[in-house]
């Protein structure tokens, strides 16, 4: 699949990958980032809304296809897409070290790449080609005379950007007192740019502590400050989904323009506004979570649908060993989050705070998502948290799950009712398990038993291969299948009697057959139908 024309910005080289999964075809891209598996410069700020600003971007683009180094200044938004780069990408951060001798310590950058709310302007003379991304992540606070027109507020909030050398593609939205919400010049505004309005009531507003507050405005609304305290006020809350609100509330060093007064002969009204800067981007889309299984552990036993969902993915979460299994899915400038094997539940959340944020979200589980994994986990936290039912839109995409494919590498065990338990007591208390295991045996289900031992919990799995003795025939067929579809793959069939000489682990599923299953040759075979016996020709 061609990558013809519009490889970064009309999306082509995305597409490319996705019809690849899809096709199982190769996926051709010319661009000179992909070679290097770095993230192209034009798309580093788009999973995060960032605006593209002025600058060279060809001349930078080519720079660091010849090897940069590019120096990266950030002034703002998140530095998430710094884990996007590989570890010897040619980039420096920030302003060099100077050592002793005051010589630079780092080789001479080739061009520069600023991240910042600050527009900044390039000459032709330039030292090195430059480029700027702007993160949205200032939020105007604005106050305004009843009936003010909207086009002084466009011109007020263009010169305050001038002043200030702010870019007006910086801006993430317009925060006011609650009064304006039938303002009709503020909602002309917003609706115009697209910018999200936050309004917050005079009693949110009047704790904030501002460096201008006004009698008058606290006689007229009841607050002290109406631009400055909801410029505040907005910043900080653009700041919650993903980290922890800071201690102290909303911050008045969060201002970076205190409040202006702005009038204009030819139009209607006046405005007072103010600028405050959020520590996370604005990123203005409403984001998704996709519940992706990988299957059991070869590339081969993924549904197409969910290869080219973890590929289109912003970002992917899981548990490191099953990250490691698909890294050949993962492209330049994805975020890949590889989380140690205990801690689901935060997995869960982090994964539902950036899809909240508006990023596309993969969350992987071996096997399928839905089976003892990570899916239950992350609707269970929606609903926790009043979840919508639409905001993040979450898709599932099944995968093979351990009892399916430890089934066919042994033949046909599972042909008639089957059931899954696993005996991992962490979740569930063992009593329970326990009364299962007794009614699974006692009803002939054939069993998968999931989790059967790991370092700690070894007693387990001998007290169920206990309860199956109690119940079936000594020489019932077992299949003890490890790492199924894994490059250290390990098959032993042997019975119910002697299943516990042979080794079992957290990578084994445990399959106990029925009592009319068979081995024969390598495969085991339960019947398909109640009656046992040929009776067709009968
Ligand atoms: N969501 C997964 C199950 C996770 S629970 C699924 O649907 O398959 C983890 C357990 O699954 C392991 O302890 C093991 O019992 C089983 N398992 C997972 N992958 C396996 C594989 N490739 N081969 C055999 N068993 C596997």
């Amino acid at each position: 699949a061609i990558s013809l024309c519009g490889g970064h910005q009309g999306g082509a080289d995305r597409l490319a990958r996705t019809i690849s999964q899809y096709l199982q075809a190769m996926p051709v891209l010319t661009g000179a980032a992909n070679h290097q598996q770095l993230p192209a410069l034009d798309l580093l700020g788009q999973p995060f809304g960032w605006r593209r600003g002025a600058g060279d971007w060809t001349a930078v683009s080519s720079a660091l296809a010849r090897g940069g180094p590019i120096q990266i200044i950030q002034e703002g938004g998140s530095k998430l897409w710094r884990q996007t780069l590989p570890t010897d990408a040619p980039v420096q951060f920030d302003w060099p070290q100077w050592s002793e001798q005051k010589r630079e310590v780092r080789p001479q950058p080739q061009a520069r790449v600023w991240i910042s709310p600050i527009q900044r302007r390039f000459s032709d003379a330039a030292d090195m080609p430059k480029v700027q991304w702007h993160p949205r992540v200032l939020w105007v606070g604005l106050g305004c005379e009843r009936g003010s027109d909207r086009a002084l507020m466009d011109w007020a909030i263009g010169q305050l950007c001038q002043t200030h050398h702010l870019a007006p593609a910086a801006i993430a939205g317009v925060a006011s007192l609650d009064l304006k919400a039938d303002e009709i010049g503020l909602l002309e505004l917003c609706e115009q740019h697209p910018w999200p309005l936050r309004l917050f009531t005079a009693e949110q507003l009047q704790t904030i502590p501002v460096p201008n507050p006004s009698d008058t405005v606290i006689q007229a609304v009841g607050t002290p400050s109406v631009a400055e305290a909801a410029a505040i006020a907005a910043a900080h809350q653009a700041s919650l989904p993903i980290s922890a609100p800071p201690a102290d509330g909303p911050n008045p060093d969060r201002l970076r323009v205190s409040k202006q007064v702005y009038r204009h002969p030819d139009y209607d009204g006046a405005v007072t506004l103010a600028v405050a800067q959020a520590d996370w981007e604005w990123v203005g889309r409403s984001g998704q979570l996709a519940l992706v299984g990988t299957g059991p552990g070869s590339l081969d036993q993924i549904t197409p649908a969910a290869q080219a969902a973890i590929t289109q993915a912003d970002g992917v979460i899981g548990y490191q060993l099953y990250i490691d299994l698909i890294r050949p899915l993962f492209r330049p400038g994805q975020l890949v989050e590889a989380w140690p094997i205990t801690q689901e539940r935060q997995r869960a959340e982090r994964a539902i705070a950036l899809a909240r944020w508006g990023l596309s979200i993969a969350v992987i589980s071996s096997g399928d998502c839905g089976i003892y994994a990570m899916a239950g986990l992350v609707l269970e936290t929606l609903q926790v948290q009043g979840w919508d039912g639409q905001t993040p839109a979450v898709t599932s995409y099944p995968g093979i799950s351990a009892l399916q494919a430890a089934a066919a590498r042994v033949g046909a065990p599972l042909m008639h009712d089957f059931c899954a338990i696993s005996l991992s007591d962490l979740l569930t208390p063992w009593l329970v398990i326990e009364q299962r295991l007794r009614a699974a045996a006692t009803a002939d289900f054939v069993v998968a038993l999931y989790n059967p031992k790991s370092q700690k919990r070894t007693q387990q799995i001998a007290i169920a291969q206990g309860i199956f003795a109690e119940q079936r025939s000594p020489d019932t067929p077992v299949a003890l299948v490890r790492s199924a579809y894994r490059p250290d793959e390990r098959i032993i069939l042997t019975t119910v009697a002697a299943m516990l000489d042979h080794p079992i682990d957290m990578l084994t599923t445990v399959i106990i057959g029925n009592r009319s299953t068979q081995q024969y040759h390598d495969t085991l075979i339960t019947p398909r139908g109640y009656c046992p016996g040929p009776k067709q020709g009968a």
